[in-house]
């Protein structure tokens, strides 16, 4: 019989970063614990961009999607703030209606060659995720993030980034995805780190009042994070986020 290979967890070494692009589908989605990485990276000079695939203008429900649109942009820059992210762009493709497409791997690939990213970092985009069943935006963001990446690469790809709008390709070398069940990588991040990933995902004060069931950021943030550092004997730190890292 065939003992499947378990791939030991080792700390991520993120030292010779300059600049990292987060990939998601809504405002809110870098908030599950990878923000808390994102406020270490941030404090160590690293600049992280945030690139949002949609505003989000469908996730309160009895709200007018334009307003929650606006509203959701808003609360995503207050939680950009919390964890040194000055860089925020909100394109605008259909929120609960995002499509796996051409157009959307060219728009992220146009950003890519543009913020020139050492890696790019996407949330966990299985089927299963977060405990149920992922949502539909979620898994068309990781995937197009993917292909994205490697369009960005290839001076073939999307040929009017380069001909009509002069973007040169750029490989990020790794690509990150953020919060899975097997994780090959952690990134342990400090107790100051996990307070700004919890103030984070408070911001998102009203999208999270229209969700009276959902988990107190407080509570469930450290936790998470205090799962993470227990996947390796020898962490420094008492709570790491975790990632499977892939070289492009
Ligand atoms: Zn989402």
């Amino acid at each position: 019989m065939n003992t499947p290979m378990v791939e030991p967890v080792q700390t991520l070494d993120w030292s010779t970063w300059e600049r990292a692009l987060v990939v998601v589908a809504h405002p809110d989605d870098p908030e599950y614990g990878l923000s808390a990485a994102v406020r270490e990276w941030t404090d160590a000079g690293v600049e992280v961009s945030y690139l949002l695939l949609t505003h989000g203008e469908a996730g309160i429900q009895g709200m007018n999607p334009a307003e929650v649109g606006r509203l959701r942009a808003e609360e995503q820059r207050r939680a950009c703030a919390c964890v040194g992210v000055t860089d925020l762009i909100i394109l605008e493709h259909p929120d609960s209606m995002l499509v796996y497409n051409l157009e959307l791997r060219r728009d992220i690939a146009r950003v890519i060659r543009q913020r020139r990213p050492d890696v790019v970092i996407v949330p966990n985009f299985g089927v299963e995720a977060y405990g149920g069943l992922n949502q539909a935006d979620h898994r068309v963001a990781g995937l197009a993030t993917i292909d994205g990446t490697r369009d960005a690469a290839n001076p073939w790809a999307q040929r009017e980034l380069l001909d009509d709008e002069g973007l040169d390709p750029w490989s990020a070398s790794q690509l990150l995805i953020a919060g899975v069940d097997n994780p090959t990588h952690v990134v342990g991040v400090s107790e100051h780190a996990v307070e700004c990933g919890v103030e984070s995902l408070r911001a998102h004060e009203q999208y999270l009042e229209a969700l009276p069931d959902h988990p107190r950021p407080e509570v469930f943030i450290p936790e998470l994070l205090r799962q993470g550092a227990g996947l390796i004997e020898d962490s420094s730190s008492d709570f790491a986020m975790t990632f499977r890292v892939f070289d492009v």
